[in-house]
C-alpha cells in the first residue's frame, strides 16, 4: 500500500533504525537537501520547519525539533523518524546541557574514512556528549581537524562536513579503538548511553513515561541498603516533597544513580521492580564492572580496586598502596593480612613502572587530580572537567603521563573517602 502513497519530499528511510548506530534526524535533514539539492536553508523554510533540527531533548524534545520531526514525517511518508531523536526518553530524562548548542561539532575520523557516498550516516549517538567513543568503531569522538586544530561548524552540508573549513584537508582518518585508553567507568557510560539510544532508535519502544524515575526511587525507598546508596540529593528532594514528582533526572544523575545500585539504566527506567529484587552485592562479580561496585566491606573493595587498576595495565598509573588504603580507611597491615598477595604483586608493579623521580612526580599528580572538586563530587565527573584536568596535566607530563594520571583518578574518585 504504502509505495503507491505520493509524498512531496523523497520517501527516504532513516538510516540503521532499531540499532545503536541509528541516525541522527539532523543528519536525515542534511542528507534530504543533499538529494533534492537544495540548500538547508531553502528546506527548512519551504517545509515549513523553524531552523536546523536539534536532536537533543531538554524535557521533552524542544519545540523546533518537534516541528521538523512532524514536517519531515508528513512530507516523506515516513513513520518512524522519532527513532533519530531521543523522543522514547525524552519525557523520563532531562538532557541539560547534552545538546548541541554552542558546542563544537564531533565526529568519528573512521565513519568519515569508511563510508560511501551511499552510505553516509552519522549516527544520534555522537550528539549525546557523554558518549566518547563512536558506535561502530569504538574509536574517540573528535572535535578538531587533526591538521590545523580547527573546529567545524553543525550546519554544513553533507558533503562539506567531510573537510575541513580552515584547511580543507579530509576529517576522515584512520584511528585505533579508545577502549585501552578508557577506564572502566567510562566503558560504562559509553554502554549505558548506547543502550538509551538502542531504546530509543526501536521504532517499537514506547515513550517512558515522566514519572519514571520518580517511581524508580520509590521502590529503592523500600529496601534500605539500597537507598542508604542513593546520592543524598534525590533521597533529600524525595523526603521534603513526598506528594510532588522528582523532576525528570539528568542523564549524569541517573548515571549516578544506577552505578550505586549495579544496574543498567534502562531497566532502572522500565522495570524498576524487577531490578532492585535481586541481591545488592553478587558474590561473583565480573571483571567490567567490579570497578564500580562499591563493597561495603573494605577488605572486599580493596580486592576490587587492585585487580582493576592492575587490570588496566599500562593505561591507567598505579599510585602507591598506601594511597589507595587511606581512601578505604585501611591499614597497610590489615590489607597484607587480608590479601597477601595481591598486595605484594601490586607493589611489585607499582616500582616497575619507572624511576622513581618519574614515579614521585606521578604520584603528586594523581593525589592532586583526586582532591579536585569538580572529579569527586559525583560519582561520574563530567567529561568537560576531565578534559580540562587533562589539558591542564598535558603541560606538566606530557599526553601520555596526563591520560594514565586521568585514569587513575576517575578510578579512585568513586572510592569514597570515608570520614
Ligand atoms: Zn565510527
Ligand atoms: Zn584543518
Amino acid at each position: 500500500m504504502k509505495e503507491f502513497l505520493w509524498t512531496a519530499l523523497p520517501p527516504q528511510p532513516l538510516r540503521h533504525t532499531a540499532t545503536s548506530q541509528v541516525e541522527s534526524l539532523a543528519h536525515y535533514v542534511l542528507r534530504m537537501s543533499e538529494i533534492l539539492g537544495l540548500p538547508l536553508a531553502s528546506l527548512i523554510k519551504q517545509a515549513g520547519m523553524q531552523k536546523a533540527a536539534c536532536a537533543i531533548p531538554c524535557c521533552g524534545l524542544l519545540p523546533c525539533t518537534e516541528q521538523t520531526l512532524r514536517a519531515m514525517e508528513h512530507l516523506t511518508g515516513q513513520n518512524d523518524l522519532r527513532c533519530g531523536t531521543l523522543w522514547a526518553v525524552s519525557r523520563a530524562l532531562s538532557l541539560h546541557g547534552a545538546g548541541t548548542k554552542s558546542r563544537p561539532r564531533r565526529w568519528c575520523p573512521n565513519c568519515y574514512a569508511e563510508q560511501t557516498r551511499e552510505e553516509w550516516s552519522e549516527p544520534l549517538a555522537w550528539l549525546i556528549r557523554l558518549m566518547q567513543t563512536c558506535p561502530t568503531h569504538g574509536c574517540a569522538l573528535v572535535d578538531r581537524c587533526r591538521i590545523c586544530g580547527d573546529t567545524q561548524p553543525h550546519g554544513d552540508s553533507v558533503v562539506q562536513r567531510r573537510q575541513c573549513r580552515q584547511c580543507a584537508a579530509s576529517l576522515g582518518w584512520c584511528t585505533g579503538s579508545a577502549h585501552l585508553v578508557q577506564s572502566a567507568l567510562e566503558r560504562w557510560i559509553d554502554a549505558q548511553v548506547l543502550a538509551i539510544v538502542n531504546y530509543a532508535a526501536n521504532p517499537q519502544s514506547p515513550q517512558l513515561p515522566a514519572d519514571a524515575f520518580h517511581k524508580a526511587c520509590l521502590h529503592l525507598q523500600r529496601i534500605p541498603e539500597r537507598w542508604a546508596l542513593v546520592p543524598a540529593v534525590v533521597r533529600s528532594r524525595l523526603r521534603r516533597g513526598t506528594r510532588r514528582l522528582l523532576p525528570p533526572p539528568t542523564l549524569e544523575l541517573l548515571l549516578e544513580v544506577a552505578a550505586t545500585q549495579h544496574c543498567d539504566v534502562v531497566p532502572l527506567l522500565t522495570a524498576p521492580d524487577a531490578t532492585f529484587q535481586s541481591a545488592l552485592w553478587s558474590p561473583l562479580s565480573d571483571r567490567q564492572d567490579a570497578g564500580l561496585r562499591r563493597p561495603a566491606m573494605p577488605r572486599l573493595r580493596l580486592r576490587v580496586v587492585l585487580d582493576h587498576l592492575m587490570g588496566e595495565g599500562p593505561a591507567a598509573h598505579l599510585p602507591p598502596v598506601v594511597c589507595i588504603l587511606s581512601r578505604l580507611g585501611l591499614e597497610l597491615d590489615e590489607a597484607r593480612q587480608a590479601e597477601p598477595v595481591r598486595v605484594a604483586r601490586y607493589q611489585q608493579r607499582y616500582l616497575r613502572q619507572g624511576p622513581s623521580a618519574r614515579l614521585r612526580r606521578l604520584d603528586i599528580a594523581v593525589a592532586r587530580t583526586l582532591r579536585s572538586v569538580a572529579l569527586t563530587q559525583h560519582l561520574v565527573p563530567a567529561p568537560a572537567h576531565l578534559i580540562r584536568w587533562r589539558q591542564r596535566l598535558t603541560t606538566q607530563l606530557g599526553a601520555v603521563d596526563a591520560s594514565r594520571v586521568c585514569v587513575t583518578a576517575v578510578e579512585l574518585s568513586s572510592l569514597t573517602v570515608e570520614a
